[in-house]
Order: structure tokens, then sequence, then C-alpha cells
């Protein structure tokens, strides 16, 4: 490829709306352009990376038996009304309709569509166990798009569905999925963990999701700093550790004024934190529950939402909690009537603790659940752990990271098979649902994950396996009649040796070149000067260590191929 006709229109600004390193530099080094809010055009630099990225998924899919097909971003509605999710699904379902008013979707996920595929053509345990998946487009009308490719409305995604007769078959199909996915992400060059997870909106038990750890990741996960155990801060929980036994001492009443915070509280009271229990209120859906917990902890509104199985969870509003002598900061559990209460799995074998009074501003002291103080409706894990508490595997201690969620594995079960009929015969002549599971890998977000993890103040530095071309071939002085020629040389040798190589043939200065190559973070620059050519030599330049080295014009070929070999199948 030669510089001067490709399209890469580099920036040296950093655009304005850009907030993250791989949105930024996926803009300035020409690799994509917004069309619309969350919608981008791949520039071919981009788009050459999408499709390694997306070869590498193929080929891993196809090792373990998955068959590639092609379903339609368009979905009729009525599918969708067919497993319950049309109604649920919310804005972000990206709802459309024809020119007769019929109701469809851009599909954000496949498995309704590849449920009805396979329904009407598979009848028999015969034909399992099956993998069928899909490198397609896909939408979520997201309220605030973001980040660049990591929260898009329009998207690269690589979904692929297993279809087993039993859950055994199934545990077989997700390990093989997991050991692919890890496949996967090793050979795109990204440091990632694979979590526990929570399985939202899709449903089911059992899912991982793929974390590229990154600074810039939207989610939180927590990891031993022994064992493997590693999940995310949604998911992430323990047993309560023991607590040493105290004497219950008598209940007194104290004036706390202005202390409505834990933290003003154990201040006044000259305590630490986790000896106050705090009393929290909701609205679930409508009702009204309160939420007890340990001073010095945070409540996990996804274990409590799945605790309560409602549609809404949110913070009661004043107006609903401040009656009697009630004022929001002095609340307490004792004397609360006609409300539910729910309390963190700590709380109940805590001794003397602090809490409010429901009298002004007062706290009581020396409460004691134990003693039957208070009653509790239902005691669960309800809090998010925190960095530095112990493994719930181990005696190890955990540790927290930032992460970019690249792909995420799920066991659906007979969820969507019994929603939508995919039965099969057994070999007993019985009809069974077909037991699911769904793998999604996002190819965009992968390739900005990417990015996040490798690179500098000067652009992007490419792993081999994924960079939009191997080397660059630069001549020092484009007016050199002879730098010219030998660069152009370089270059068709190592495009005959099937190296993926750019001349930069521009007319721009040294300088503006090297600029670029560093931007756009082509592995290897071969730069053909003066000075090293009269040696009989080219500079080569390292970009991910920036190492220079002098190579013999004659040898620069074989040697640009060992390096570019050793580099695919260095992990
Ligand atoms: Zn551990």
């Amino acid at each position: 490829m030669k510089a001067s006709k490709m399209l890469a229109p580099t920036l040296r600004e950093v655009p304005a709306d850009a907030e993250i390193s791989s949105h930024k530099l996926m803009l300035r080094a020409g690799m994509m352009r917004k069309v619309a809010s969350g919608v981008y055009t791949y520039l071919p630099l981009a788009w050459r990376s999408i499709k390694k990225i997306e070869n590498i998924i193929r080929e891993e899919m196809d090792n373990k038996g998955g068959q590639e097909l092609l379903m339609p971003a368009v979905q009729p509605a009525e599918i969708w009304q067919e497993s319950g999710r049309w109604g649920v699904y919310g804005a972000e379902l990206w709802r459309v309709k024809d020119r007769n008013g019929r109701d469809f979707c851009l599909g954000p996920t496949h498995e309704e569509l590849i449920s009805v595929t396979f329904r009407n053509d598979v009848r028999s345990y015969k034909q399992l166990p099956q993998m069928l998946y899909q490198i397609q487009t896909k939408y979520r009308d997201e309220r605030r798009p973001r980040f660049g490719l990591m929260r898009s409305r329009e998207f690269i995604m690589k979904d692929l569905y297993s279809f087993d007769a039993d859950e055994a078959g199934l545990s077989v199909s997700y390990d093989m999925m997991y050991d692919a996915y890890s496949r996967v992400f090793s050979r795109c060059g990204l440091d990632f963990r694979p979590v526990e997870a929570d399985s939202g909106a899709i449903g089911g038990k059992g899912s991982h999701e793929f974390m590229a750890l990154a600074e810039a990741g939207e989610s939180a996960i927590l990891y031993c700093d022994t064992c493997d155990y590693a999940a995310t801060d949604e998911i992430a929980g323990r047993d309560p550790l023991p607590v040493a036994a105290e004497e219950m001492l008598a209940i007194e009443k104290v004036d706390t004024p202005n202390c409505a915070s834990v933290e003003e509280v154990a201040a006044f009271l000259n305590v630490p934190t986790n000896r106050i229990v705090k009393t929290m209120y909701y609205k679930a859906d409508e009702e009204l529950v309160v939420v007890l917990i340990r001073g010095d902890r945070t409540i996990n509104e996804i274990k409590l939402q799945g605790l309560l199985g409602c549609n809404e969870l949110m913070l009661a509003d004043n107006a609903d909690i401040e009656q009697g002598g009630s004022k929001v900061g002095y609340l307490g559990p004792i004397g609360i009537e006609g409300v539910k209460i729910y309390a963190d799995a700590e709380v109940p074998l805590m001794y003397n603790v602090i809490v409010g009074a429901n009298d002004g501003e007062r706290h009581l002291l020396n409460v004691n659940y134990q003693r039957g103080d208070f009653k509790i409706d239902q005691v669960a894990d309800l809090r998010y752990l925190e960095e530095g508490e112990q493994c719930p595997h181990c005696h190890g201690h955990l540790k927290m990271a930032r992460g970019i969620e690249v792909g995420q594995i799920f066991k659906l079960h007979t969820k969507y098979s019994e929603s939508l009929h995919v039965y099969y015969t057994g070999e007993d002549g019985v009809e069974r649902p077909v037991v699911m599971g769904c793998y999604g890998i996002g190819v965009g977000r992968t390739l900005a994950a990417v990015i996040e993890q490798s690179h500098d103040d000067d652009g992007i530095i490419w792993p081999m396996a994924v960079a939009p071309y191997q080397v660059v071939v630069i001549p020092v002085n484009d007016r050199e009649e002879e730098l010219v020629q030998a660069a152009g040389k370089v270059y068709d040798e190592l495009t005959a040796a099937g190296i993926e190589v750019v001349l930069d043939d521009r007319g721009e200065r040294a300088g503006v070149k090297f600029k670029d190559a560093d931007l756009i973070g082509y592995p290897v620059r071969v730069t053909v000067g003066a000075k090293s050519l009269a040696r009989g030599n080219v500079e080569v330049k390292i970009r991910k260590t920036g190492e220079m080295l002098e190579v013999p014009v004659a040898e620069i070929a074989g040697w640009i191929s060992d390096y570019v070999k050793a580099e695919m199948a260095a992990k």
C-alpha cells in the first residue's frame, strides 16, 4: 500500500469529544470517523484490524466445531413477543416499523432468531449437539453513547449459540467456549481475566465475563492475590467472617445533634464506623422496604433487586420515611411496623451496635439483634465486597481492578427453548427442550481494549497479530532519487515476502512521517536514509520497545519475515 493513496487522515489535535485513549487515538490515527452519536465509519486501517480480530475469532470458533451463519439485523417483533422480551427490553431495543406499520427491531442480540431458526429444522437427539455463530452488526439505542467503540449504538459482535440435549452437554459446550475465548483474547495480545458474572437481562444461571484490564474500563472486578478467584463487583460476595462474642450491654439513648451521616455519628461518639448499622428505606416497585447494613459497607442494589425480584428499585423519598419522630439520618430498626426488614448477612452477627433512634436527632447504643432488640425478615448477602477483604475461596486478599468487558458467556439452560418451543425428540421418544448457551464477543470493543492497553504518548502500539499493517517503509527524503528507489525496492521485496507493508511516499518531511508512523503504530518502521544506505544498511525501529538497529539492505526481507513470525507466535 502506498501512503499517498491511503485513506488514513491523521490528526495532530486531540478531538474535543473523545474522553478515553482508544477513542482519541482511533480518531487521531485516521481509523474511524463519527457519523452520528454512537455510530461510526471504520476507515481502512480500523477495518483491517477488525478483520484480523474476526479471523482469529473464526479460527477459534471453527476449532471447537462452530458453524458460521449470518442472520439479519432486522428482526420481526413477533419473535420477541413470543419470548416475552418485546415488552421488557426497554428503550435500548431499537424499534422500527416498515411501510405497512409492522413492528421490527434492529437486533441487539439473536437468542430469539437463532431459536426460531433451530426449532424449525432440528428435531432429533441425533442432530445434537450443535454450535452456530455469526459475526454481525448489532444495535443498542444507548441513552448516552460514549467512549467511541466502547459504548456505541451500532457495533460488531460475534455471537455463538450452543444447543445440547442436556445439562451435561451444556457444560461441555460452555467449557469449550471458555477455552476458545481465552485463546482469542490471548492471540489478540490482551491482558485479560475471566470473571464470574451476573447473567443480567439475558437470563439463566452461570456466566463469565472476559475482562481486559484497563483503567478506562467501565466495570470493576475483584480478584484474589493468592488463588484464581475473580468476579465482577456486582456479584462478588462472601459469607460473613465470625465475630468475637461480647457482653450485651443495656440500650442507651444519646443525643447526636447534626450527625446525619455514619461518619459524623462515628466521629461524634468516637467509635469506628463498623460499630454502626445503617437503616435504609427503598421503594421496590411500589413496596417500601428497609435494608440494614454495617456502617462502613455499601449496599449492592443489584443483589438487593435480585433478592426482591422487583422491576424497579430506588431509595425511598424522605416523605415516605419521615413519620412520627423519624428523621432521615437518624433511622433505626427498632419499632418498625408493617415494612419488611432485610439485613445484610453481617448485621445479625454484630454486638452492641449503634442505630438511629427514630426519635429526633438521637441514636441508640448497645442494640443487639441476638437479644431480640429488633426483628429481621430476611438475611442475605446484600453488600459490595471491598479491596483488601479476605477472598471467599482462600486466605488470600482481594484486589480491585477496572476492566473492559470484551466477551461474555452464559448458560441459558432452557429459558429460550421453553418460551420459544425449541424441542427435540430423545432416543426414548420423549420430547424435551434443547439446553442452550450463548457466547458473545464485542469485536470493536476488543479492538478498543487492545489500544487502551497498548499505547503511549505518541500513539498506538499494535500487537503484531492485529496491527492494520506490519511494517512502514519511509524514505527520509522524497527528492533524493537514490533513497526513493531503495525504499521502493525494500517495499517490493517485503510485499513479495508476504509482509503487510505501507510505503510512505507522501512527499512530507521525514518528521511528519515518523510522527504518523508512531501514531498509527506500525510494529516495525524501516527508514531508508543516505547515511545508513551508504553503509549498505537500512534503519529498523521496533515500535513497542523503541529499539533502533541497522540491517543490511540485502537481508531486510528475511530479517522482517523472521521478526513478524516470532511476534505472531508470541503471546
Ligand atoms: Zn483466593
